[in-house]
């Protein structure tokens, strides 16, 4: 699996001290908001946004439920997206609640275009999204989040949850693959 990796975007250690920076921030948002009453419900796009929501949520000392969405849009080995659609859901009661949603990367941006939407139909006090990742590109930019952990180029990127064909999500940088990955013939998981 490391012998597969070309470069190293992002070590585990700079994605720590950004997740440490992003979950102080959230919890300084929102601290007063909870005094409201308003409790918050983290809600990870699964399965890409786990490892990164795992890492987060430890560090945000508020009272709050996990709610569960799986959406697919790169299944299998695309590494161009195939349109968002969502597979699965498990969020509980979100009525009157404050929903953060989590995501891996944002990169053409129909997922939170896709799943945005359906939340709100469900009555919570509010919507914000926080992603790791962001592309540098416009369609990235024209969907509005509130939190950013890194801006990076317009490249396919794999580790710390992010997948190609389901691999490579244990590896603890974000890292770019060799072109022979891509070959189906050369690849040994
Ligand atoms: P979007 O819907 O904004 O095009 O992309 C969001 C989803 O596509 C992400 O949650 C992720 O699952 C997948 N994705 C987008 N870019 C990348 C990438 O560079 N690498 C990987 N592994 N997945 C990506
Ligand atoms: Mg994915």
């Amino acid at each position: 699996m490391h012998g597969d990796i070309d470069r190293v975007l992002i070590p585990h250690d700079r994605i720590a001290r950004r997740v440490a920076e992003l979950a102080a921030q959230i919890t300084a948002d929102h601290a007063p908001r909870q005094a409201d009453g308003g409790e918050i419900t983290i809600v990870p796009i699964l399965t890409g946004a786990l490892i990164f929501c795992a890492d987060l949520i430890r560090r945000i000392p508020i009272a709050m439920k996990i709610g569960l969405l799986t959406v697919s849009s790169y299944p299998g080995r695309s590494i161009r997206t195939q349109g968002s659609a969502v597979l699965g859901q498990q969020l509980g009661d979100l009525r009157g609640r404050h929903v953060l949603l989590i995501d891996d990367i944002l990169d053409s941006g129909g997922t939170l275009r896709l799943v945005t939407p359906l939340l709100h139909d469900l009555g919570p006090a509010s919507v914000k999204t926080c992603v790791l990742l962001r592309k540098d590109r416009p369609s990235a930019r024209e969907v509005p989040v509130e939190y950013v952990g890194f801006e990076i180029p317009d490249e396919f990127v794999v580790g710390y949850g992010l997948d190609y064909d389901d691999y490579y999500r244990n590896l603890p940088d974000i890292v770019t693959l060799k072109q022979q990955v891509y070959r189906p013939e050369s690849r040994q998981p």
